[in-house]
């Protein structure tokens, strides 16, 4: 099986084995094969090596490793959060579909936390780094200091949290402190 140029795909379609060709835009690896990301026609760059789908929803809609994004934790469980991810960071308009992506407990500071709950809770909105895509599926990171909770409301009373410190936000109706990896960006 062989793909050319102007070929269409669908996610998770492959493309290449990864010795011949690294993933451009709309492709990603898997265990030695570049497989498609988006649904899309193939462009091949011989002299770059470089093999990428092109989405027929158009730009802001394809997402690629190094993205900034924003989503919305749906579960905090064990070592893992998973978060549904609507938007692309600086792009005019939502992505067409929704990823689900997953946040694991090694990805989220540079430092270190005890507990998941620590970083993330249910609701908490966040701006994250994609790092892997596998189809409609992502890894996020939010290591860097723009990275983490942008929005978040108290567990107790539902009302928006406000920046106490570094590592913890409080609730200006209950007083409530809770930890969270905050990011940069906060309630902006
Ligand atoms: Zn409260």
């Amino acid at each position: 099986m062989k793909v050319n140029s102007g070929d269409f795909v669908m996610p998770g379609d492959f493309l290449s084995v990864s010795e011949q060709f690294l993933p451009g835009d709309g492709a990603y690896e898997d265990d030695g094969s570049v497989r498609s990301g988006v649904p899309g026609n193939v462009e091949i760059d011989v002299a770059q090596k470089e093999i990428s789908v092109i989405s027929k929803s158009g730009g802001p809609n394809l997402l690629k490793v190094g993205d900034i994004v924003y989503g919305e934790v749906k579960d905090v469980r064990g070592q893992r959060a998973l978060i549904t991810v609507h938007s692309k960071k600086d792009a005019d308009r939502q992505l067409a579909l929704p990823y689900m992506a997953a946040i694991h407990i090694s990805q989220v500071t540079l430092g270190y936390i005890d507990k998941l709950t620590d970083a993330f809770r249910i609701g908490d909105l966040i701006e994250a780094k994609v790092t892997k895509i596998m189809g409609d599926n992502l890894d996020l990171n939010t290591e860097d200091a723009n990275c983490g909770v942008v929005k978040a409301m108290c567990t107790r009373c539902r009302a928006f949290m406000e920046v106490a410190n570094e590592e913890e936000l409080v609730c200006p109706v209950c007083n409530r402190k809770e930890k969270r990896k905050i990011s940069e960006n906060y309630d902006c």
